[in-house]
């Protein structure tokens, strides 16, 4: 068995590939960001050819730089950014579109005449999500009823659809030469489609969606010894590694915090913020606007489910202010332009650019920056934008605290927005409870990576893996709790203001 467990991480901006030592440290990594394509309003795409050729290269360019081989590995683990919907041939290996990303709304009118009605119901029952733009079964409609042949293709069994675990493996395990098509309990519990109780694809579920069954995959655990597929000899990796874990990000980073006892929790900050609690093998329904869904299944052992609050838009409201805005060159720049002013000056900005998630989902919504006057600077809006990211953090931990009556005594951090001390400090601040974050910031891929090791006992159980967690910093709140209640109150009223913002 080979000294390493290596790790896909596939994420909504960038493509990743890591590899791990025993002790859960990274030994070599590379990564590439793919374009974010902005065709229309509302409209966001990846181009899945050049994510999986990215993949290839910065599998590569590991290989190359360390010396490694693929005898040096152990197991492979898949992670990705869930929801984002790829339809391909499956005899060409081409896809017929580029993928339609989670944060895509041009389905908001279909979604939102589900979500009224009793198909509504069904969804929120059967798959534990509200009817919303963020799933993949509508981007799938959208493709099967809008791309010219694809229906028909899907229907004579050559168009078929993955999330981005789906189309990764396919081309890991050799693609039009017998590619797998497969996904697990976690990327499937995300598409509107999977009972969480059967963890199947579910009759009803396709049919409202008028999805042909055919072109769905397998649904498998998590992990598995035997692995889901090989590497191919002729692929990056040049020979046959066990791909033995797949998972969706946020999973992933579930267990690469080591949240795997009941009312453990995380928060990642990447384009969008998810907070995840780890519920057990109890099926928890949301009264308060949280999604169910499956946290992990390994093996033949029973799922583990979470209850999770996803917030669109955090980091990527980061990247709006460099791109689009142009007031920082680099998303790290943020926070000295923003420790430019001591307070947010009173400005409030509420980046619901794809509408709100968790705990509103309300696709009418729309961005609003409130409050500015003449003395409103970029270092107000800076500080806007990080204290935006935490409040919506505080929203959706408010639900989960009232879902699970769990009371939050820390938060376990992790993700790019987590290198910003500044927005710690500012989330423990308004949580009014510390927040923590680990050595290893990579929690995503160090998940896959455990959750393969596991599955081929090149670790022996989850507490094999607890002496490698270790806290790099903590924060504290510093704030009144009147500073607190005071900002939150506001908060509130510039959420208000976005409401009913597009006709639906
Ligand atoms: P993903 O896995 O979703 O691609 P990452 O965890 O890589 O995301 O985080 C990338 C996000 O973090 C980007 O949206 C970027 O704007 C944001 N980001 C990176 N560094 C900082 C920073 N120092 N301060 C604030 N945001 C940051």
């Amino acid at each position: 068995m080979g000294d390493f467990v290596a790790a896909v991480d596939h994420g909504t901006t960038s493509t990743r590939f890591l590899v791990f030592d025993h002790g859960g440290r990274i030994v070599a990594g590379e990564q590439l960001e793919h374009r974010q394509i902005l065709p229309k309003p509302g409209w966001v795409e990846h181009d899945p050819v050049e994510i999986w050729r990215n993949t290839a290269q910065v599998i590569e360019k590991v290989m190359a730089d360390t010396g490694l081989s693929w005898r040096d590995l152990s197991a492979l683990g898949v992670t990705n950014q869930r929801e984002t919907t790829v339809v391909w041939n499956r005899r060409t290996g081409r896809p017929y579109c580029n993928a339609i990303v989670w944060q895509d709304t041009r389905t908001d009118v279909l979604v939102g005449a589900m979500a009224a009605d009793d198909r509504g119901r069904l969804v929120r029952h059967r798959a534990g999500l509200p009817p919303a733009t963020y799933f993949s079964a509508a981007k799938l409609q959208w493709i099967l009823d809008n791309v010219p042949g694809v229906r028909r293709d899907a229907e004579a069994g050559d168009a078929v659809f993955g999330t981005l675990d789906t189309w990764l493996l396919w081309n890991l395990t050799g693609g039009v030469d017998g590619g797998v098509h497969v996904t697990d309990v976690t990327n499937a519990s995300r598409t509107m489609l999977m009972d969480l109780e059967t963890l199947d694809w579910d009759d009803e579920l396709v049919r409202i969606f008028d999805i042909p069954r055919a072109m769905l995959p397998e649904i498998r655990p998590s992990a598995v010894p035997s692995g889901h597929g090989r590497a191919t000899g002729d692929g990056p990796l040049k020979g046959p590694v066990p791909l033995t874990a797949v998972l969706g990000d946020q999973q992933a980073a579930m267990v690469g915090q080591l949240c795997l006892e009941p009312g453990e929790a995380k928060n990642t900050y990447g384009t969008g913020n998810f907070l995840l609690l780890n519920t057990g093998t109890t099926l928890v329904r949301s009264g308060n606007g949280l999604l169910t869904t499956v946290c992990y299944q390994f093996g033949d052992e029973p799922p583990v489910y979470a209850l999770e609050g996803s917030i669109a838009v955090t980091g990527s409201a980061v990247q709006w202010l460099r791109d689009q805005i142009g007031i920082i060159r680099d998303a790290a720049e943020i926070e000295s332009v923003a420790r430019e002013v001591p307070d947010n000056g009173g400005v409030y900005f509420v980046p619901a650019f794809s509408g709100l998630f968790a705990p509103y989902w309300r696709p009418d919504a729309r961005g609003a920056v409130v409050g500015l006057t003449r003395f409103s600077r970029k270092g107000h809006l800076a500080r806007a934008t990080l204290e935006a990211i935490c409040h919506q953090s505080r929203d959706v931990a408010e639900a989960m605290e009232k879902d699970s009556g769990v009371e939050l005594k820390i938060l376990k951090v992790d993700g790019g927005v987590t290198a910003n001390d500044l927005c710690m400090q500012i989330q423990a601040d308004l949580l009014g409870v510390p927040v923590s974050r680990p050595v290893v910031a990579e929690t995503t891929a160090l998940g896959a990576a455990y959750a393969a090791g596991l599955a081929v006992g090149h670790w022996a159980s989850a507490a094999d893996l607890r002496d490698n967690w270790h806290e790099d910093r903590r924060w504290h709140p510093e704030c009144s709790e009147e500073h607190r209640t005071a900002a939150r109150d506001t908060w509130r009223r510039a959420v208000a203001r976005t409401l009913d913002w597009v006709e639906m």
